[in-house]
């Protein structure tokens, strides 16, 4: 079967047979949840309850502030025990909502849901979006409803659904394609009547190729594209995706938007379908626990505010020799230094591996590897090498802001050396750099 992909990148071993055949399940919900108030791309939310305050399951705890931001809902029925800082999986303190669960699960009365949700306009469905908090949940968390609201001067004729799931390990969006495929593609078509674009494509890696058989089932007689794609890491990097597809090119610099289209996860159009089908914020998520640490791997749907080592506890407890935690994949997730750290909504995973770890880089012998396998076309090496001798002039010029910190250069250097901490460290210093200076 002929498949679709992108230049470069690479071939990681999957390890996804883990838990790819694991159904999900529903963790019950834990005696504690610690909600942070900042889980998305921009500001975080506004807390709107505090100590000693009852509050019911789907309860907006935080409101969004301005259009780069998100809310953020209870997802436990219970009462507020403080708003304070505590630990986030991003490695520093964020300030946080924490609730005692009374046992009750109490879901919010006042949630509305709609009994025909295809009839609504594409302002009305933003808005129940963005009333229900949702985010990207393929890990960048941006706000949906931002994404579905494109800009009038770059109108959008392409909605392109994201079931690549091609970090290694994870199978979260790969269960909820086998098993809501239904939903997806309902979440799918609101996406589409919301930005006004024409068709819906669905890309799946040729690694789920019972998931696109599916698909392609139950898409029949719809105006919906199921395509297959080759399975390569970074596929569903937005950008590679894209190119994959519809062969479009985001210029440097530039967004989806520029070319037409709108990328969603799957789980990002499932939480649509729910919020404005069965009015249902975003509280809890699918994700994917596992790696030669956990001692039953698991695909668990999780409420929001879980701490990580409940859910580890649930799946068995960890493997002795265990060296590793981290929130995500292996190839772009973050290493957590605190079991206590809360799920939040872009959490795909929690892996836990017995690796070797050096923290020794050797020097550069010029094998080009990074380059031939950068997704992004750049020059990693020499992206590195100007970070690292702070000369962020010349970092930028070689595009570093371009880079979609996928790892792949790292993965193939003989060297050791730590090009992505490297290149995001520069990342970090001009996007801070170009704040001030606008500010
Ligand atoms: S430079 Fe960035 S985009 Fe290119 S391979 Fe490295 S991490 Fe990925
Ligand atoms: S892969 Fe490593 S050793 Fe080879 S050119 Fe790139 S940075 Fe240098």
């Amino acid at each position: 079967m002929k498949t679709k992909t992108f230049p470069r990148g690479i071939h990681p071993p999957e390890y996804k047979d883990i838990t790819a055949n694991k159904p999900i399940e529903v963790m019950p919900p834990p005696e504690k949840v610690f909600i942070p108030l900042h889980q998305h791309f921009g500001k975080p939310a506004q807390p709107l309850v505090k100590k000693g305050d009852a509050v019911c399951v789907g309860q907006k705890i935080g409101e969004g502030q301005g259009l780069f931001s998100a809310s953020v809902h209870s997802s436990i029925s219970g009462k507020v025990l403080s708003v304070e800082d505590y630990f986030h999986p991003l490695g520093m303190p964020i300030l946080t909502v924490s609730i005692e669960n009374d046992g009750e699960d109490r879901p919010l009365q006042e949630i509305e849901k709609t009994e025909e949700p295809l009839s609504l306009s594409p302002k009305e469905l933003c808005n129940k979006v963005k009333d229900a908090g949702i985010v990207g949940l393929g890990g960048a968390a941006f706000p949906t409803a931002v994404k579905l609201s494109p800009p009038k001067d770059k109108p959008v004729d392409m909605i392109i659904i994201n079931g690549c799931e091609c970090e290694p390990f994870l199978t979260a969006d790969y269960r909820l394609m086998l098993e809501f495929t239904d939903d997806i593609l309902m979440g799918a078509e609101l996406a589409r009547i919301a930005t006004g674009a024409k068709r819906i494509i669905v890309g799946i890696e040729d690694n789920k190729k019972d998931a696109y058989a599916l698909f392609q089932e139950k898409s029949a007689g719809k105006s919906i594209d199921v395509q297959l794609l080759k399975t390569k890491y970074p596929q569903g990097a937005e950008k590679n995706l894209i190119y994959a597809l519809l062969r479009r090119e985001v210029p440097r610099g530039g967004l989806p938007f520029d070319v037409g289209v709108i990328v969603q996860n799957v789980g990002t159009v499932k939480a649509i379908w729910d919020a404005v089908h069965k009015g249902k914020p975003l509280y809890e998520r699918v994700i994917t626990v596992s790696g030669p640490g956990i001692k039953d791997p698991k695909n668990l749907l999780v409420r929001i505010g879980t701490p990580f080592q409940e859910v580890i506890d649930f799946c068995g407890g960890i493997e002795d020799g265990t060296n590793i935690l981290l929130m995500g994949g292996p190839m772009m997730g973050l290493s957590q230094w605190n079991p206590e750290a809360p799920v939040i909504k872009g959490t795909s995973g929690i892996l836990a591996l017995k690796t070797p770890v050096s923290f020794k880089e050797y020097e550069c012998i010029g094998c080009s590897r990074c380059v031939e396998h950068c997704p992004m076309g750049l020059v990693p090496t020499r992206l590195a090498k100007h970070v690292k001798y702070n000369h962020l002039k010349g970092a930028e010029e070689w595009g570093i802001l371009d880079c979609v910190e996928c790892g792949s250069c790292q993965y193939t250097c003989p060297a050791k050396i730590y090009l992505v901490q490297w290149i995001r460290l520069g990342k970090n210093i001009i996007i801070s750099n170009k704040r001030k200076k606008s500010a």
